[in-house]
């Protein structure tokens, strides 16, 4: 950005911090709702690159040590718990890569027919809660919003295009706040993957990375400096999350599954760094002995589903297979043929939400949200309950609480 447009925002910023105001507007509707996914994005980048606008609005909204997500940590469980306020196990959006034994089908990102197809999501997604309630959504892509689910669709939505130009979501973004009416919509999504996916191919702290996320921050910086443009910054609740955060790989920290057991006795739903497994019929029990014997020896930990760890609420599901093995931080589970072909990431995330590595970013900043206010980490399924509050919602059911967020809605 240049320092002329980054000038002209931090006078817009300050203009509106003298001019936030939790009044309703004239008509009695709520204030527009922006949710924003830079996904993987890692609080901690911020200490290490140039973001003028995430900096200046954390100094003005509330800010969060972060955002812990659900297990796993991975990108469609997360982003579809954020806006559900369910527990993957609850969601039935357990991995980014499924497969369904009563339907006899699997889920994969690259299949649009699978990831279009509502059977796969369950709970109900505030786009939904807020268009039950006949107000009108908008989704610039978000995971679960291509699809059909309990009866409804956001009022317009997008097959998901990775390639889009981020200004250009920003632009279809502005153009419906600019919707008169009752066309114009009260919640509204944006998502962007580039600090992910140099996350992967470069590794969390790099130049690539952090490179990537300046660059977000200065389309965070466009968006804003559009919504002065047509009047509505001082009136929008924005809020911008990452589902999840970064840490590297090496070949140092590598377990080669066809190592511990024969590979024909499981069907490997999920690899690393939670390998989700299906033994065949009779090996049960085998495959399950034979990786226990090396738990103290090797970076992992192994559980039958039933006896998954309370706290990281994943066993209640049936397209959760029998058996999981979990990878510590930055460790990988591969099998030797994968690994001789395509070699490793040079940084991932999926893994335990006990490590911050792993945690993700959470900044609201508007009209009804507390300014000036840090705040404690917290658990994304509480979200779903404050944007409904937000939003005047009556929420459905789901395993967050509004009792967590309240006290960051301005009174
Ligand atoms: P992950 O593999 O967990 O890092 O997921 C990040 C990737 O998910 C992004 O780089 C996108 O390619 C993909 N993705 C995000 N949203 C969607 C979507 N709505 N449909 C299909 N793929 C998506
Ligand atoms: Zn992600
Ligand atoms: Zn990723």
């Amino acid at each position: 950005m240049n320092s002329i447009r980054y000038h002209l925002l931090l006078v817009i910023l300050l203009f509106a911090a003298t001019s936030l105001s939790c009044q309703p507007n004239e008509n009695n509707s709520p204030n527009p709702l922006i949710l924003i996914s830079i996904d993987g994005l890692k609080p901690s980048y911020l200490e290490h690159t140039s973001t003028p606008v995430l900096d200046s609005l954390i100094t003005r909204g509330t800010y969060a040590e972060s955002l812990i997500p659900v297990f796993p940590t991975s990108t469609f469980p997360n982003h579809y718990s954020l806006v559900t306020g369910l527990y993957a196990e609850n969601t039935g959006v357990i991995s980014n890569t499924m497969y369904d034994s009563e339907m006899d089908r699997w889920f994969r990102l690259s299949d649009r027919s699978a990831v279009s197809d509502g059977r796969w999501y369950g709970g109900e997604p505030i786009w939904v809660t807020a268009e039950k309630a006949d107000m009108r959504t908008a989704t610039m892509f978000w995971p679960g919003s291509e699809a059909e689910i309990a009866g409804h669709r956001p009022t317009r939505w997008f097959n998901y295009d990775g390639g889009m130009p981020y200004e250009a979501r920003v632009d279809s973004l502005v153009s419906w706040l600019e919707m008169g009416g009752d066309k114009r919509p009260d919640f509204m999504t944006l998502y962007f993957s580039r600090v992910d996916s140099r996350g992967h191919s470069h590794g969390p702290y790099t130049e690539e990375t952090l490179d990537a996320l300046t660059y977000v921050d200065g389309v965070i910086g466009y968006l804003i400096e559009e919504l002065e443009r047509i009047g509505e910054w001082p009136n929008v609740n924005l809020l911008l999350t990452s589902d999840h955060g970064m840490i590297d790989l090496s070949d140092d920290r590598l377990i080669l599954l066809d190592d511990l057991i024969d590979l024909d006795d499981v069907n490997v739903i999920n690899w690393s760094p939670v390998v989700m497994m299906q033994p065949v019929e009779g090996e049960r029990e085998n495959v399950y002995n034979q990786l226990k014997a090396y738990e103290d020896e090797l970076n992992f930990n192994l559980y039958y589903k039933e006896d998954f760890p309370e706290r990281l609420r994943f066993s209640d599901h049936h397209r959760i297979p029998d058996i999981i093995m979990l990878a510590d931080l930055g460790w990988t589970i591969s099998s030797r043929s994968f690994y001789e072909r395509r070699g490793l990431l040079a940084g991932t995330h999926g893994y335990d939400n006990k490590y911050e590595d792993m945690h993700g970013f959470f900044l609201g900043i508007g009209p009804d949200i507390t300014e000036r206010n840090r705040i404690d980490s917290f658990e994304t399924v509480h979200l779903y309950e404050f944007m409904c509050r937000l939003l005047g919602l009556d929420p459905a059911e789901n395993d967050g609480s509004l009792s967590v967020l309240e006290p960051i809605i301005r009174k």
